[in-house]
């Protein structure tokens, strides 16, 4: 599309303007045309026919004879945000484009011509593979229904959202709880890793963040666990339920593997310090594991430290605590 809309796709004409000499001759017609970028694009036998039919089905006007531009404009003023028909509006002009472009260059480098059934089925593939990131604002109306059906695309309208309650759950009697997060603003970005140790009865022994840098959200997950364990060693602590929402680094403890190369050093100090104590692990949901995310979200922040008394800790983590401690619920949403 840049190069359509910069005049720089290499057909006949264009080289033509650069002072190289050639016969020109269209590969889409039979009376072979004269290539230039509205020939090949827009106004040739074969671009006209794919045209055509992108417009029936979409209810476009044809603009007989009209310029690629003016066809793509004509296309994108009815393009919207609002559903998957309006979305369509604004894409397949390059998806057109690129298949026509595509068809050009079979034909002339690799003698190959494509029938026009043969690129309407490829556009409706790319149609069909770009659809599954397309959302639907708006209620669809019979029309977008119908140009929906034609790309065989599901009808479905946004679906219902449930709500379930997840609550953190305090560890047995005897234990404590290490619920540990990482944090990365942009993954990768500004990194950190946090968490925080609770006895039985919910009380804070400590909570921690760590600045860990520009890193990715696992890089940050693995490095919540080894600042996590510190602690627990510092402390002195002998058996330790580990909770955290990361299903990778938790398939990693698992298999003994950690699937970051560059994390190894880390990763053995991880294995070694979980060596010597009675430790389980568990999935949670990201909910539930709001406290350790809070403290994750300072060191992203830059903040490193280790708390072990409520009054210093910010506001929504202090509530969050409580809100444990409790066994108050969050709100899980899923749909
Ligand atoms: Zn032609």
């Amino acid at each position: 599309m840049w190069k359509a809309i910069h005049g720089c796709l290499p057909v006949d004409s264009r080289i033509r303007d650069i002072d190289i000499p050639i016969v020109s001759r269209c590969d889409c017609c039979l009376n072979y045309g004269d290539e230039d970028l509205n020939h090949v694009l827009a106004r040739g036998d074969f671009a006209e026919k794919i045209w055509r039919i992108c417009s029936v089905v979409l209810g476009v006007p044809l603009m007989e004879g009209s310029s690629w531009r003016q066809r793509v404009d004509c296309w994108h003023r009815r393009a919207s945000n609002s559903n998957r028909p309006g979305q369509l509006f604004g894409l397949l002009p390059a998806i057109i484009t690129w298949q026509l472009w595509g068809r050009r260059c079979k034909a002339r480098m690799e003698d190959l011509r494509e029938s026009v059934h043969q690129v309407w089925c490829s556009i409706k593939y790319w149609v069909s593979w770009i659809a599954l990131k397309l959302k639907d604002v708006n209620g669809l109306t019979r029309r977008d229904e119908a140009i929906l059906s034609c790309f065989t695309l599901p009808l479905n309208s946004p679906r219902k959202e449930i709500v379930i309650p997840v609550t953190w759950k305090h560890p047995n009697p005897g234990w404590v709880k290490l619920n540990v997060d990482g944090c990365s603003l942009g993954n990768p970005g500004s990194s950190g890793a946090g968490g925080i140790i609770r006895d039985y009865k919910g009380d804070l022994v400590c909570g921690f963040a760590a600045a860990t840098g520009h890193n990715s959200n696992n890089f940050a997950e693995v490095m919540g666990l080894l600042h996590g364990l510190r602690h627990i060693d510092q402390l002195g602590l002998l058996f330790v339920e580990i909770e955290m929402d990361s299903m990778l680094v938790l398939n990693w403890l698992r298999t003994q593997r950690c699937g970051l190369w560059y994390m190894e050093d880390y990763w053995e100090e991880i294995q070694s310090r979980l060596a010597n104590r009675h430790v389980s692990f568990a999935h949670c949901y990201r909910e539930s594991n709001s406290v350790a995310d809070g403290f994750a979200k300072m060191g992203a922040k830059g903040i490193s430290g280790s708390w072990s008394s409520l009054s210093e800790l910010p506001a929504s983590i202090r509530g969050n605590i409580r809100l444990d401690r409790g066994g108050l619920p969050y709100i899980r949403k899923v749909r």
